[in-house]
């Protein structure tokens, strides 16, 4: 165990795009690595992607290691992994990040199991204990009552998967200048398990995640029809609309516009919480957004605690004046920020 050491990140690339969650571990990682004084290293795989490489040091890595293959020229459980352990088992990281996404979640639970350590799933917040050289992973736990913070004392590597949204990346530095680590790997396409017939992509509106502006209600709305308001609001600027599991739970809006732990995590650069008090859970979902508006009738309200302005009051008077006023700004030649 003593031997392990180095933070790695898994990148996950997606037909040569490199996924957002993977930039923001960099930028989380590098803290971790720099308390502890070692690398920082991504670990990337697919089919001609070495080019990816220069963006991952770019973005905060010291090292990285590349495995390119044909077999791996799109996900697969089986494949993945095997390149993963094969990296992990060679090069010993006492720290692995991954990001929470359906892949990134699949590959790490496969290589926890066969490396026999751990893994912390949903991780919001990332910290390391320097002289026991301990990950401390934070997760909301026992109903989001509670920050629980998981160590893994026995095993190495110690791994989490960390939510989209919740770190921030590194701006990027071209001028960074790193180790490109190539390694081989042996796969043959007739011993695979699983074969990918057809992708078929999911053409759906964008999600609240890549939103700039959010407008989310909560039960203060009163009803389905109160509501509306949330809505009409969103459409004056172009906005997303987003609601607390309690609305949603009322069926006034679809599950995808959840925000919190059970939810969406955003960070748009103007987020509205109107008539929602700011419980935990829903505050992990939307706390690092750039500007947070609350309006509530309560001002002991949570959400106070975390927004930069916040208004007193009934929202069912103060959401009307706030689309009047849009409307009217919008009209002298304003633009609407398309969300
Ligand atoms: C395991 C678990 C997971 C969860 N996941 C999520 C999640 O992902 N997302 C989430 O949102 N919640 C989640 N919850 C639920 C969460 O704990 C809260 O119950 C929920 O966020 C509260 O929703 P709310 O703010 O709409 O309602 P309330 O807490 O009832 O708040 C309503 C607020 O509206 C204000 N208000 C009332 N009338 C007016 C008015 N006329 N004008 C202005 N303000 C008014 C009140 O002062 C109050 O602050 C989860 C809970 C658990 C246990």
């Amino acid at each position: 165990m003593q031997e392990n050491r180095g933070v790695w990140v898994y990148i996950e690339q997606n037909e040569g795009k490199i996924e957002g969650v993977s930039l923001e571990l960099l930028g989380a990682g590098r803290k971790l690595a720099d308390k502890l004084e070692v690398p920082l290293a991504g670990v990337i795989l697919g089919d001609s992607i070495r080019h990816l490489s220069d963006e991952v040091i770019y973005h905060g890595a010291d090292e990285i290691y590349v495995i390119e293959h044909s077999v791996l020229k799109q996900y697969r459980t089986e494949s993945y992994m095997k390149g993963v352990i094969q990296l992990a088992e060679a090069y010993k990281p006492e720290i692995f990040l991954y990001g929470a996404t359906p892949n990134g979640k699949d590959v790490a639970s496969a290589v926890a199991t066969d490396l026999s350590t751990g893994l912390t799933a949903d991780t919001t917040m990332l910290d390391v204990d320097v002289e026991k050289r301990l990950l401390e992973a934070s997760r909301p736990a026992f109903g989001g009552n509670i920050m629980a913070t998981i160590l893994c004392k026995k095993h190495r590597p110690q791994m989490a998967t960390v939510r989209p949204k919740v770190m921030k990346a590194l701006p990027r530095d071209s001028s960074r200048k790193g180790r490109v680590i190539e390694e081989k790997m042996d796969l043959r396409e007739e011993e695979m398990r699983t074969k990918v017939l057809e992708i078929v992509k999911d053409v759906t509106k964008p999600g609240l995640a890549d939103a700039h502006i959010i407008v989310c209600g909560g039960k203060g709305m009163g009803d389905e029809r109160g509501f509306q308001l949330i809505h009409e609001l969103a459409d004056v600027m172009g906005a997303g609309v987003g609601g607390t599991r309690d609305v949603v739970e009322a069926g006034w809006i679809g599950h995808d516009h959840q925000i919190g732990q059970t939810g969406e995590t955003v960070t748009p650069k103007i987020y509205f919480a109107i008539g929602l008090s700011g419980a935990i859970q829903h505050l992990v979902g939307m706390k690092n957004s750039e500007t947070i508006i609350a309006i509530n009738k309560d001002p002991h309200a949570p959400i106070f605690g975390v927004s930069t302005y916040g208004i007193v009051g009934d929202a069912h008077e103060i959401v009307p004046l706030l689309i009047k006023q849009f409307k009217e700004a919008f009209k002298k030649g304003g633009e609407k920020t398309h969300a």
